[in-house]
């Protein structure tokens, strides 16, 4: 990653310009950064960054529904509108999707052109830093209240004390769930610490026997639904052995390959469910759990880098030693 001037984008008549605030370092960014092979269709040299807010700097001529000034995110997943998934209501699935930071400049710079389509609003209520975590809140909300079937009195496990991992475990909480959270050995300095601030109990597989804890907690039975936001294989298979007869798994972290056998999942009737970014209503509902405090984005924001040094904070993220980092984009400026 390396600094560089670009020209200020000028706004289609469809487009509106936000002038960045802050922005967030995603686990997808840590991807790019290492250069995955799910990010080589990448057009090099690209502005990383996706989870971001800002202010209205200007509007294309056709814009209607926001103005210069008005405090704005973007839905990243840019969509067309008209193929079969946008049709029905799934934008985020949409064939035609193009994806902010990735497919096109994102929010790591001063100022990004976005379809007026793609621009969500945010009360003046919501901290900017705080606006900056909207993003990743959605995805949760989705995972959680969409995509699970987590009831009041369910036990319920996270895997990974990632962002993901500690938003999903706030709502799940709020839904009405008993929470654990297992993190590895690398989570134990920062991020398993970070969930038990929130007040859930934590478990380090890795020198702890999860199995055990599991048996306790659950009375014997095994968790009633098991979000997999480890990003890592073994998420699933570990998952596999920690649901109850008749649970959910549910996947939010993009986790690559692994084998196991299938057919004790069969057997067991195990709901394995995707969960894979959001749509408008999951925004508005993650806006709305900021507001009231059932989602805590100052609990997982970390502000001590700079993106005059990325570098500190990419290796920071991927060693485990910070959760959240979000950068000031104002000091671009400077
Ligand atoms: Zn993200
Ligand atoms: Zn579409």
């Amino acid at each position: 990653m390396e600094i560089i001037d670009l020209d200020r984008p000028t706004p289609a008549r469809d487009e509106v310009l936000v002038e960045v605030e802050y922005a967030g370092l995603c686990g997808s960014d840590a991807g790019i950064y290492q250069f995955k092979p799910a990010y080589e269709r990448m057009n090099l040299p690209n502005v990383t960054g996706h989870e971001y807010t800002g202010r209205v700097a200007a509007v294309g001529d056709d814009v209607t529904t926001v103005s210069v000034g008005d405090r704005v995110i973007e839905r990243p997943i840019r969509y067309c509108g008209s193929c079969y998934q946008c049709n029905i209501g799934e934008q985020h699935l949409c064939q035609n999707a193009v994806i902010t930071g990735v497919d096109v400049n994102g929010a790591y710079e001063e100022f990004v052109a976005v379809p007026e389509q793609s621009i969500h609003r945010i009360p003046d209520g919501i901290e900017p830093r705080h606006a900056a975590t909207v993003e990743p809140t959605s995805i949760c909300v989705r995972a959680v209240t969409e995509n699970s079937r987590v009831r009041p009195g369910d036990r319920v496990l996270v895997e990974g004390p990632g962002p993901m991992g500690q938003i999903t475990a706030q709502i799940a909480d709020a839904q009405g769930a008993d929470v654990i959270v297992s993190g590895v050995g690398s989570d134990e300095t920062y991020r398993l610490p970070l969930a038990e601030r929130l007040g859930y109990r934590t478990v380090n597989a890795a020198d702890e026997d999860l199995d055990a804890v599991r048996e306790e907690f659950t009375d014997g039975i095994g968790f009633d639904v098991v979000f997999d936001a480890t990003g890592h294989p073994s998420g699933l298979t570990t998952a596999a052995e920690q649901v109850r007869k008749g649970g959910q798994i549910v996947l939010l972290g993009q986790t690559g390959e692994t084998t196991m056998a299938y057919t004790p999942l069969v057997r067991r009737e195990i709901d394995i469910q995707c969960s894979f970014t959001s749509v408008y209503d999951d925004y508005e509902r993650a806006v709305r759990m900021i507001e009231t405090g059932e989602v805590d984005p100052e609990a997982i924001i970390d502000d001590r880098f700079s993106l005059l040094d990325s570098t500190a904070a990419f290796e920071a993220f991927i060693a485990g030693e910070t959760c959240k980092p979000v950068f000031d984009i104002t000091e671009l400026r400077e």
